[in-house]
């Protein structure tokens, strides 16, 4: 099916390029054609610790798997040596795939790494994955922007850089109060800070709802209002990764149980 496309090796007249690609929330049947191909053509990959089995199966034996996951709070590679593997790997002749969690460039440092590979003289070539968000919205039926409750949605993290660097949760409660969807990335951690932020703003009876391992087999997912938020992320074990979503869209969401465990099948 994938054949027609191949990524050539770099020659002298061709800058050696690496591969900054998304490889969607879990889920391997949201991998894009393109993915696909330039996994299938990759010699070394290196790979996010949120990228599963599931989607390396389409890598060739042959290839070397270079796993350099950065959980929060975990052991995790440095930056620079994965900026500096990726740029050693590229300039020998290896075609070399980096493969992200869900889009390249929503959160995850994507961006990053473009910087650098482009300071290295390396061609870059981004294939964008279906982000978290999309595959959490799209598990629980909310319409991110359904025209009747949101004029707009924002995808925010909960997880500061640095301290100081927190976004100021109440500015983002009265921008949600004015129909904006909001989207928490790895808000699990600080879900009490986020609450009670967005409370000085907005109503506790705003609708949430949260999803767990979205697209996957274990995928769980429960709806609440934003003043219960952060008790049941703790009765519910709730933990990473999951995506949290406010705003009146989730008013009529699938998600209706607590903790419905969602089966896809597989
Ligand atoms: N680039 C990724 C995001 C990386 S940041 C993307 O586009 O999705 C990591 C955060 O993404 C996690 O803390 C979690 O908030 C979210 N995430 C990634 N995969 C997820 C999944 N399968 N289900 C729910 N949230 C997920």
């Amino acid at each position: 099916m994938c054949s027609d496309v191949s990524i050539d090796r770099p020659t002298s007249s061709s800058p050696p390029t690496v591969y900054l690609l998304g490889a969607g929330p879990g889920d391997p049947e949201l991998l894009t054609i393109k993915a696909v191909r330039a996994i299938r053509q990759a010699t070394v990959l290196l790979v996010d610790d949120l990228v599963g089995e599931a989607i390396l199966r389409y890598a060739r034996r042959s290839a070397r798997i270079v796993r350099v996951g950065k959980r929060g709070g975990c052991r995790s590679t440095p930056q620079a040596f994965i900026e500096r593997l990726m740029i050693a790997e590229a300039r020998s002749g290896e075609r070399v795939v980096r493969l992200k969690g869900g889009d390249p460039f929503i959160f995850g440092r994507g961006g990053e790494e473009l910087e650098h590979l482009r300071a290295a003289g390396i061609g870059v070539e981004v294939v964008s994955g279906v982000t978290s968000a999309m595959a959490a919205a799209a598990a629980i039926g909310v319409p991110l922007t359904h025209r009747a409750h949101a004029h707009g949605v924002l995808f925010v993290t909960g997880h500061a850089r640095s301290e100081g660097a927190a976004p100021s949760w109440a500015a983002l409660g009265s921008v949600a109060a004015q129909g904006i969807t909001l989207v928490v990335y790895m808000g699990i951690g600080s879900v009490n800070e986020i609450e009670s932020g967005l409370l000085r703003s907005i109503a506790g009876n705003t609708p949430a709802a949260i999803v767990e391992n979205a697209s996957l087999p274990q995928e769980r997912y429960v709806r609440c209002r934003l003043d219960e938020l952060s008790s049941v992320v703790s009765t519910g074990r709730i933990g990473s990764p999951a995506i949290m979503i406010i705003g009146d869209v989730a008013r009529g969401c699938d998600a209706v149980g607590l903790f419905a465990q969602h089966s896809t099948g597989t």
